[in-house]
């Protein structure tokens, strides 16, 4: 019996990494279930699953939450301090699936207790990439990607030579504005980027998609996770989401992985790793397919990924700085206070502000100093937002 903490359980990924446990109950148990805002969804699954801890990252909700649960000798918590406490209880395997910087403490918690960190949070490598490294190797348990893209590069490279591989493509879908112009990309509202043509996630990773900032974390992630240099990595959109990753070796051969677009595949892949299992999703019919679409993207609609490309070179803090300054950005384009295309420029604009070319090569990646430099992203942010309303 493996035995699992769910972070973020009550959003996209946890609900799909909790339909996995529950077609195979004698297998998994869970013992930590973490949820935000959504107190019904996060009940119900706590009542079905029977953790020992249920958390919720807001402390004006506890009281709600423990008289939902009262009676059934689960202990309920809440708050930054409650969740870290929540993910500190050891485990197996933890499934990192918060949104946004809020996902980093918990999966380091979960290093430090001993687990294997199945990791759809990128903004925890964007963020702190050495830091999430480090604690994986000092407590010795593995960093298993989640994302799509990485987990189909992490089984690319599966028995091979990591000094054989000469590039990385991710394939990207391009979002809901893939045919779109340049002046309507400008005018996009939040609704219309809430939208993905290919993939069925939470609203803050769709409208990242849209505007490719969700591929510029994947790049600084696939740096991060694999050590990569920012010149190997590629981009290559790819409107039918199938081909996840390709991995290119120096005998010029290509090593793509092709699924459906179900995060399950590659949920389970992390959860059954280092075997494979049965998975209940889509089998493709590449006849019935007939073609793969590929081409490069335009970093005039997508400034996001370019500035990705910035922040490897700037190194130092400055991934923290970017997702900080995203997050509030995208913040401000839900509620309609910017437009689509001001988040790319908020973001470079703090970068600016904070990194001089170069100049960044702060190494001392504690959670103190990456939590520091997020709140100056995000401070920033806010005033440049604030100055350009
Ligand atoms: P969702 O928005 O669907 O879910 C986010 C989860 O995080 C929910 O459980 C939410 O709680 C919780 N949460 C939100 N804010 C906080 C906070 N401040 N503190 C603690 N918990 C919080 O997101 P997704 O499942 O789509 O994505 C989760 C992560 O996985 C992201 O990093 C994303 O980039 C990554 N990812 C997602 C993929 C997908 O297909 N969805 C694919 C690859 C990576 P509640 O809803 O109860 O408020």
């Amino acid at each position: 019996m493996k035995h699992l903490s769910i972070f973020g359980a009550t959003g996209s990924i946890g609900q799909n990494t909790l339909d996995l446990v529950r077609r195979n109950k004698g297998l998994y148990s869970i013992e930590v279930l973490t949820g935000g805002r959504n107190l019904d969804c996060l009940v119900s699954n706590a009542l079905e699953f029977r953790p020992k801890i249920v958390a919720t990252a807001h402390n004006d909700i506890y009281q709600e939450l423990k008289e939902k649960l009262s009676g059934t000798g689960m202990q309920v918590v809440a708050g930054v301090n409650g969740m870290a406490d929540a993910a500190s209880l050891p485990v197996d395997w933890a499934m990192s699936a918060i949104v946004g910087a809020a996902g980093l403490e918990p999966g380091l918690r979960a290093m430090q207790a001993g687990a294997d960190l199945a990791l759809a949070n990128k903004e925890s490598m964007v963020a702190a990439g050495p830091l999430m490294r480090q604690t994986s190797r000092e407590n010795d348990v593995a960093l298993l990607p989640v994302d799509s893209e990485h987990s189909a590069v992490f089984q690319a490279l599966i028995g091979e030579d990591h000094k054989a591989v000469e590039r990385v493509i991710l394939t990207a879908s391009g979002g809901a504005f893939r045919d779109w112009s340049l002046e309507e990309i400008a005018a996009a509202t939040p609704e219309q980027a809430s939208t993905h043509p290919n993939w069925h996630m939470g609203q803050r990773i769709t409208i990242d998609s849209a505007s490719m900032f969700n591929k510029a974390l994947e790049v600084i992630e696939a740096k991060e996770l694999f050590d990569f240099k920012a010149n190997q990595i590629e981009v290559l959109v790819h409107p039918q989401s199938m081909i996840h990753a390709i991995v290119g070796f120096q005998d010029g051969g290509l090593m793509a992985h092709i699924g459906p677009a179900d995060m399950r595949h590659a949920i389970g892949f992390a959860l059954s790793y280092p075997n494979r299992s049965y998975l209940p999703v889509e089998r493709l019919d590449l006849a019935k397919i007939g073609r793969f679409d590929f081409s490069s993207p335009d970093l005039k609609k997508y400034p996001a990924l370019r500035l990705a490309y910035d922040v490897m070179d700037l190194g130092g803090f400055s991934g923290a700085v970017y997702n900080a300054a995203k997050e509030i950005a995208l913040d401000a384009f839900i509620a309609h206070r910017i437009g689509f295309l001001d988040m790319a420029r908020v973001v470079e604009v703090v970068l600016e502000r904070i990194f001089v070319k170069n100049t960044s090569k702060e190494n001392n990646f504690c959670l103190e100093n990456v939590l520091n430099m997020d709140q100056i992203g995000r401070t920033y942010a806010k005033e440049e937002i604030e100055k350009n309303l």
